[in-house]
């Protein structure tokens, strides 16, 4: 199975009715973008930056440190585009383990991912300045988690003007973003709107979305069994989103795990997403869903499993 997969690395993915699909690569480190292309990736769809903050006793990467890991990563994927999200740390990934959120009762409802950010202006600044030099040297993609109001959006799209015009004062180049939000809070999810109009792309956190929607931890074992992907209440908000952005032409993809899950290719292509970002491991498997699929008949059968009453009981 694996040496037939392998030999899809070439193939476009391009469904059996002709509709191209992007199949991005998740990566956590500079280095995996050899990994990424070595999948088959057509880029990267989410760099989580905050694995370079993690685990050093708070003393964080400073601006010349952060723009070299992001050059390296823009550089290793050869022009092809690359994703940064800005940093995620809180909740199931805090900054230093021995700290580990002990004084939060609901850490994932606390100060983590861009309330994080907010919270420390000077920190934020920092990595923007890299995001935003890292530019210079390819195609890059800026893409803020977790925001749910408005007044965060504003208050991030300040920063970033603030954060080129501190590199125009000291005369550094720097290169052209598109600007991207997850869709990774319920709230988010229907205020559509005010994202669509703010931001160029969309991305769809759905480790989250399911996690806030149905009020599961995500990395709670006892209640594992709950965490569902296919819960009515989750399909209907990824479909709407999908449904939202290609109505406004806005690209939107999914990054969270249902992206490189091949029990959920079909029925995402079905809801009209043509842009999934994963593992690299899951690409050659995901691309081979979509050589299969035809999305003229998918679109009828995903309608139908969004109104059952379990969804995945619909899959097959
Ligand atoms: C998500 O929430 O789906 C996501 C992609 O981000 P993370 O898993 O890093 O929270
Ligand atoms: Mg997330």
């Amino acid at each position: 199975e694996r040496g037939r997969l392998a030999r899809l690395k070439h193939t476009p993915a391009v469904t059996l009715d002709g509709q191209r699909v992007e199949l991005l690569a998740n990566i956590e480190q500079p280095e995996d973008a050899h990994g990424a292309l070595a999948a088959g990736a057509v880029g990267v769809g989410l760099f989580r930056s905050e694995f370079m903050f993690m685990g050093r006793q708070g003393r964080l990467p400073g601006e010349e440190e952060q723009y070299q890991a992001y050059r390296r990563a823009v550089e290793g994927m050869q022009g092809l585009p690359v994703t940064i999200r800005t940093i995620d740390v809180g909740a199931d990934k805090p900054l230093d383990e021995s700290r580990r959120d002990a004084a939060h009762l609901n850490p994932a409802l606390g100060l983590r991912a861009i309330r994080w950010s907010l919270a420390d202006p000077a920190m934020f600044l920092t990595q923007l300045r890299a995001i935003l030099r890292a530019a210079a040297h390819g195609k890059v993609n800026m893409l803020i988690p977790m925001l749910a109001h408005a007044s965060e959006i504003r208050h991030t799209l300040s920063l970033i003007d603030f954060a080129r015009a501190e590199l125009d004062n000291r005369g550094l180049a720097y290169g052209p973003v598109s600007l991207g939000a997850m869709i990774e809070i319920p709230a988010a999810a229907l205020t559509l709107k005010i994202f669509l109009k703010y931001f160029d792309f969309l991305s769809i956190g759905t480790n989250d979305l399911i996690q806030y929607t149905l009020a599961i931890d995500r990395a709670d074992e006892s209640v594992a069994h709950l965490y569902d992907p296919c819960h009515p209440a989750v399909l209907r908000l990824v479909a709407e989103t999908i449904a939202e952005c290609q109505a406004q032409g806005k690209p939107v993809s999914v990054c969270g795990e249902m992206a490189g899950d091949v029990t959920l290719t079909r029925l995402l292509l079905g809801l009209g997403l043509r842009s999934f970002s994963m593992h690299p491991a899951q690409i050659l498997a995901v691309k081979q869903e979509v050589l299969r699929a035809d999305t003229g008949r998918l679109k009828a059968w995903a309608a139908q499993v969004l109104e059952a009453e379990d969804p995945g009981k619909l899959l097959g």
